[in-house]
């Protein structure tokens, strides 16, 4: 499955940014290959948030000029709303994602924020406004209270302790030796997928950026941390404007509407209960990993009670 935000390509820009001593989540997920393309217009002003209204409007992009992915994307996504993007491998769901951040610049059509052409105001005031909660959360070789802080620059004691709060951590780090000073990553405390996930969880709380772009895991954590997790990530979506892009059907049913990508065009959208009555793409989908759950169950219990 092709991630949203690779780890190699992440390895470059973590590289970069400690080089330059500059500390922006942003940049950390950019893609190496991406700067030279993507410019700020001369003059950009800065984006100016409202609500978190994003619009895409006929948007085409191809990574290749001989292959287009997006093939005339029309979304319109109300403030504070959350939105799931689903669909079949290779559909173009991560590409989506990476056209809002501005990865990279479209073929045609626009994006805009409350009104503006995300191509037309400063990355960084775009990317500052955007918050990723990746499938894997790099760690840095620090303490765990610097891991969070690393999600906006000069963010205090108060306000690091207050995120792990809210992404429900906060009772496993006070339990560690160090508290918030426990050293993390390759050469400290190794965390579990869910802890990292947490991690990443509360990095996005210290930014508190009006809009969200979740990239639902695709690695297996117990069904119980998958369940803890989907809440707490339910709880920090409220009053931001939510974009997940989900591997996995189960997690989207609570999303306000759901949006079926096939081949670079939408195929569908509607809320859960709509798509199955509609008997498409999203309701054979839903099928099919309903029939996979069931499989996985007997499987995993293959004397299971009759
Ligand atoms: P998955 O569910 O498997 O993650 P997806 O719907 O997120 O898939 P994308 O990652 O958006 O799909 O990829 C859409 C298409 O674009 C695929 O055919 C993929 O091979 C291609 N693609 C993705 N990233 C790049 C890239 N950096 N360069 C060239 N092609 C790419």
């Amino acid at each position: 499955l092709t991630q949203l935000f690779r780890p190699l390509d992440l390895l470059g820009m973590v590289y970069r940014t400690i080089r330059q001593g500059v500390i922006d989540m942003g940049s950390m997920f950019d893609l190496i290959d991406t700067d030279a393309e993507v410019k700020d217009a001369p003059g950009a002003p800065p984006l100016q948030v409202a609500s978190g209204h994003v619009q895409f409007e006929n948007v085409r992009f191809g990574y290749d000029p001989s292959r287009e992915i997006l093939k005339g994307i029309d979304l319109d996504i109300p403030a504070g709303s959350t939105v799931a993007v689903v669909g079949p491998s290779g559909a173009g769901k991560s590409t989506l994602a990476r056209i809002l951040y501005r990865f990279y610049d479209l073929t045609g059509g626009r994006v805009t924020i409350d009104g503006q052409d995300i191509s037309r105001v400063t990355q960084d005031s775009l990317r500052a406004a955007i918050g990723i909660v990746p499938q894997d959360t790099v760690l840095f070789n620090d303490t765990i209270g610097y891991n969070i802080a690393y999600g906006r620059e000069g963010a205090t004691p108060e306000e690091v302790a207050n995120a792990a709060r809210g992404a429900a951590i906060a009772g496993f780090i006070q339990a560690l030796p160090d508290g918030f000073d426990t050293r993390v990553g390759e050469r400290g405390l190794k965390l579990s997928g869910g802890e990292k996930q947490r991690v990443a969880i509360a990095r996005t709380l210290v930014k508190n950026p009006p809009i969200l772009i979740l990239d639902e895991a695709t690695s297996a954590l117990d069904s119980r941390t998958e369940a803890d997790i989907q809440a707490t990530l339910e709880a920090i979506e409220r009053g931001r404007t939510t974009i997940v892009i989900a591997h996995r059907l189960s997690t989207v049913v609570h999303a306000d509407r759901i949006v079926v990508l096939d081949s670079g065009r939408v195929a569908e959208q509607g809320t859960h209960a709509e798509l199955l009555r509609r008997g498409g793409l999203y309701a054979e989908m839903w099928a099919r990993q309903a029939q996979e759950r069931e499989d996985g169950d007997e499987a995993a219990d293959p004397e299971g009670a009759q």
